[in-house]
């Protein structure tokens, strides 16, 4: 599709859910004003992690209330509750549906595609792109600006500075009237998103908060036979243990007078600690602790169903001939890394008096030293600050870029709320670009 006589060119960098949503509202707006909307992304193809999530079921959104979503974003409520009251829950599943892709409430309340899957969804999105004209360039990283001075009286992007970007053909520059950001977080690198662009921007003096890890896992300390603090399991409940889940479990996060987080669900042990749905769901007060204090403390109820009076008439029920891990399977149901937990956090001496045991298996405490890689992680805390930025998500730094997406300062557990935020902050973004294009004096090509 040729371009249109003093078309606007709008260049959106990154080519993931937030990109994708941007180059969506521009491409309805190309159908009646001149505009050319080109896309680039370093990796070969578009929304690779888009598709990773898609091994998960692909969770789109969640059906709860509105208002229950939005405090989902702690600090960030307000910012999200305007970006969600544009395009928010209701509007996601509207907009797959319109792709062709019929979604269903899970019993969580979690939504997700019919099929579970991320690629019908991404293949029916690119193929609407590209109809409306919308233009792709893979394998494009984008490096920067040059350093030299802005141009005089030049498009706005950045004072007019081109874009370079490194390809397989050498470097390019590319001019644009607006450039969009939408270069995602810092986890998984190998799909793209490698945060890079956090010192392009600090270069530039827009505000950055440090990008650190959220929903992501926990190394644990523990204690050595002769008591010796350790980073890390006992090599017995790495070795046998490692990839096991603990299931119907409840974790709690104590503040000073009452639980920050207190929760029932499933974790997995891992080589060196913990990960999965519950410690990701408490990680950003666990991940904040250990910045603070260099250690997190959370308590683990093994059986939250059983009352501890319950637990202590079975734990001092005869146990005849029966071994004591039997005793505690048959009486408890505690087994496997339930049991082997237990084992490995107390002492012989814990373990044979049923008043400890009984209160460990209600409150078992266990130490967090060190949240897992940012590379490791579900996503993203920290990013472009929302103060640096005007409402519609513009740098107040760089007049004409604009940046949506998972490099926002903002954070949220898993639960569909970190895609059904990136759409929305595409969505804005893509109308603030068309405000800002029309409040420009027209191209003279
Ligand atoms: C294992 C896993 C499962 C997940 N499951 C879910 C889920 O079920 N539900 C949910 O809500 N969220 C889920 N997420 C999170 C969700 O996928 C992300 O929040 C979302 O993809 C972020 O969208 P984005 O467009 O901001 O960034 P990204 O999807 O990361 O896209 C950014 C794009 O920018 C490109 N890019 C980066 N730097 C450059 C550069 N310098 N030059 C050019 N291109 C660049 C990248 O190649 C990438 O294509 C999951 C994440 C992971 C890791």
């Amino acid at each position: 599709m040729g371009e249109r006589i003093g078309a606007r060119r709008v260049a959106i960098v990154g080519a993931g859910p937030a990109g994708l949503m941007v180059a969506e509202v521009l491409a309805r707006a190309m159908q009646h004003e001149p505009l050319a909307v080109d896309v680039y992304d370093a990796m070969p193809s578009a929304g690779r992690k888009f598709l990773l999530a898609g091994i998960g079921g692909l969770n789109l959104t969640h059906s709860e209330p509105f208002d229950d979503f939005v405090r989902r974003f702690g600090p960030r409520q307000r910012a999200l509750s305007d970006w969600l009251g544009h395009f928010g829950p209701d509007e996601v599943q509207l907009w797959a549906s319109d792709l062709g892709v019929e979604t269903f409430v899970g019993s969580s309340g979690r939504i997700f595609p019919r099929d579970m899957k991320a690629a019908p969804l991404l293949r029916a999105w690119l193929a609407r792109l590209r109809a409306a004209g919308v233009r792709f360039h893979h394998r494009h990283r984008w490096l920067g600006w040059p350093d030299a001075q802005p141009v005089e009286g030049a498009a706005p992007g950045d004072s007019g500075r081109p874009l370079r970007f490194a390809t397989p053909e050498g470097e390019r520059e590319i001019q644009a009237d607006v450039v969009v950001l939408a270069l995602g977080g810092g986890s998984w690198a190998r799909l793209g998103s490698d945060g890079a662009w956090v010192d392009i921007l600090r270069r530039r003096q827009v505000d950055v908060a440090p990008l650190a890890p959220a929903n992501c896992g926990f190394d644990v300390q523990t204690r050595t036979p002769e008591g010796t603090a350790r980073v890390g399991w006992s090599d017995h409940l790495r070795q046998r243990f490692a990839g096991h889940p603990l299931k119907a479990v409840a974790l709690r996060v104590d503040g000073l007078r009452q639980p920050r987080f207190e929760r029932r669900g499933e974790f997995v042990i891992t080589q060196s600690g913990i990960e999965g749905s519950l410690v990701y769901a408490a990680s950003s007060w666990l991940r904040d602790d250990i910045e603070k204090h260099g250690l997190a403390s959370l308590t683990l109820d093994l059986l939250p169903d059983h009352s501890p009076e319950r637990i202590m008439t079975e734990l001092r029920h005869p146990r005849g001939a029966r071994s004591f891990s039997s005793h505690l399977k048959t009486r408890l149901g505690l087994h496997g890394a339930k049991a082997a937990l237990l084992y490995e956090m107390l002492s012989r001496e814990q373990l044979a008096d049923p008043v400890w045991l009984g209160a460990a298996i209600k409150a078992l405490p266990l130490n967090l030293v060190a949240p897992r890689p940012l590379d490791e992680a579900i996503s993203t805390a920290g990013g472009v600050r929302l103060e640096a930025m005007t409402p519609g998500l513009m740098l107040k730094r760089a007049p004409g870029v604009f940046c949506a997406g998972e490099m926002l300062d903002w954070e949220a557990p898993t639960g569909g709320y970190l895609l059904t935020a990136c759409l929305s902050s595409g969505r804005v973004v893509g109308g603030s670009v068309l405000d800002w294009l029309h409040g420009q004096p027209a191209r003279q090509d």
